[in-house]
């Protein structure tokens, strides 16, 4: 996406946490799902997709769970911002959240996933791909 970019940067919304990222983005997309909203306390949680390899925490420790079988999140333990998504079936991946990266203007998302899912007032208002539930 933004090839001039030596790197890519974020953190949470208090400063406790940050993250560095030294291999472009594979996607950019924005689910809907029921964990997400819940984890972001927000209808939607966009998200990008990065080589999980490349992923250095550079300051701070995130707390982590599990929000479902094989899936482990990351979230900062001072302010609770969300951070990062792996799923086990995917152990190459991580999803970092959008708007934890420093310039989130850079990524914009080009799918919805989880539709199925998404609040009866959460009303898309783009012509992407919305697929009902994960990206086929
Ligand atoms: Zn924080
Ligand atoms: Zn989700």
């Amino acid at each position: 996406m933004n090839e001039e970019n030596a790197g890519y940067t974020g953190g949470c919304a208090c400063g406790a946490i940050r993250y560095w990222i030294d291999e472009a983005p594979l996607a950019s997309g924005i689910c809907h799902c029921r964990t997400c909203r819940k984890v972001a306390s927000a209808p939607t949680l966009p998200f990008v997709t990065f080589p999980a390899r490349s992923l250095v925490y550079e300051q701070g420790v995130p707390k982590a769970f599990t929000s479902s079988k094989g899936v482990l999140r990351t979230f900062c333990g001072a302010c609770g911002s969300p951070l990062s998504y792996r799923n086990d079936a995917e152990p190459g991946l991580v999803d970092m959240m959008t708007v934890s990266l420093d310039a989130p203007d850079a990524y914009p998302p080009s799918f919805h996933v989880w539709t199925s899912e998404k609040v009866s007032w959460d009303v898309i208002c783009d012509e992407l791909p919305a697929h009902p539930q994960s990206r086929p």
